[in-house]
């Protein structure tokens, strides 16, 4: 279904907890009140909002949160919502932490793909900005991923944390292995609005005068709004995800949902529709219409220049990035 704007919505990220097992510091800082867990939505829940989307022109799913691995049976959700009509592909974004254990079991099925966040492949940076020593078995994970042949990209978000030594080994690793390295502006969102960030632009012309001239690389690689280019050498590309100074906002395609069934489309402000209420109830025509109301009530861009404007108060942990 097209917003006021023309744009198609055909996009739902889905959180489905709140809950995580890193504390990285722009993201979920100590002290995050958490959805209990009768106010989560069930995966039965999430499903039937999904079947709705469906019906409306939502083709693409992204299960995200918190930690989505944290939450139990997450690849009986992900094989649901594969089996919806009219879904052309449902994937992940993680931390990482507990993906080589889990890969198989959202393999089996159906994932269509995996984002994994990841700062830095230094161990002793590594735990400064998440708080915990897991590094190792991220990057297991990642290794896991690639050799599966499951599409594999790494985010990376430009905070102040981010050292070059940390960019530079990410962008190495694109260079290796075969997938994309995404670099993230820093959103002034909850924590990340305490934090510096700087520009993609500055990282990727320090990247190109290292490796050669970028080309911009035309082919498919996902739903968003990240432009990707490729460097001489590399196997994997580079992703630029230019949250602040390149306005993607008029190719926005996206809704998302809250662990607990809040719909809301745009991060930046905190305009929110619940459906829980709504689900529970068990009326599936009040659920259209709340995804017909929050496609209709989309802004046209966020506020992110000008953080006076921006009403969204919660942490990206709590809405799913
Ligand atoms: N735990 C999962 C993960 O780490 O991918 C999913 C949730 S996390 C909120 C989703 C993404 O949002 C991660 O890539 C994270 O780095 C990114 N993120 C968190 N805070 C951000 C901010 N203020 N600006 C931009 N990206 C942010």
């Amino acid at each position: 279904m097209k917003d006021k704007f023309g744009r198609e919505i055909d996009y739902l990220r889905i959180s489905v907890t709140d809950h995580c097992n890193l504390r990285c510091r722009y993201c979920i800082p100590d002290g995050i009140q958490l959805v209990p867990m009768h106010d989560l939505l069930t995966y039965e829940e999430i499903e039937k909002v999904c079947r709705c989307g469906a019906e409306l022109g939502i083709s693409k799913l992204k299960v995200t949160g918190g930690e989505p691995l944290v939450r139990k049976g997450v690849a009986r959700l992900i094989g649901m919502l594969k089996r919806i009509p009219g879904i052309s592909s449902v994937t992940l974004t993680t931390n990482g932490v507990l993906l080589e254990e889990c890969l198989d079991d959202l393999k089996a099925e159906g994932l269509d793909g995996v984002n994994i966040s990841l700062d830095t492949l230094d161990p002793e940076r590594y735990r400064e900005i998440t708080g915990r020593d897991e590094l190792a078995q991220v990057l297991a994970g990642v290794d896991k991923a690639v050799k599966s042949g499951i599409r594999t990209k790494i985010n990376v978000v430009l905070s102040e944390f981010i050292r070059d030594q940390d960019w530079k080994g990410l962008a190495e690793l694109a260079k290796e292995t075969p997938l994309d390295v995404r670099f993230i502006e820093l959103m002034p969102i909850g924590a990340g609005a305490l934090v510096a960030g700087y520009s993609n632009v500055d990282v990727f012309g320090k990247i190109q005068e290292l490796y050669g001239t970028a080309k911009k690389d035309e082919r498919e690689h996902g739903n968003g709004p990240a432009v990707y280019y490729q460097l001489p050498g590399f196997t994997g590309s580079i992703g630029l995800i230019s949250a602040i100074h390149g306005n993607f906002c008029h190719h926005c395609n996206r809704l998302r949902m809250s662990a607990g069934g809040e719909l809301k489309s745009c991060l930046c402000y905190e305009d929110i529709i619940p459906l829980r209420g709504l689900l529970r109830e068990g009326n599936r025509e009040d659920v259209k219409e709340a995804f017909v109301r929050a496609i209709c009530e989309k802004r046209s861009a966020h506020c992110f220049y000008n953080i006076q404007k921006v009403t969204e108060k919660k942490y990206m942990a709590g809405i799913g990035g």
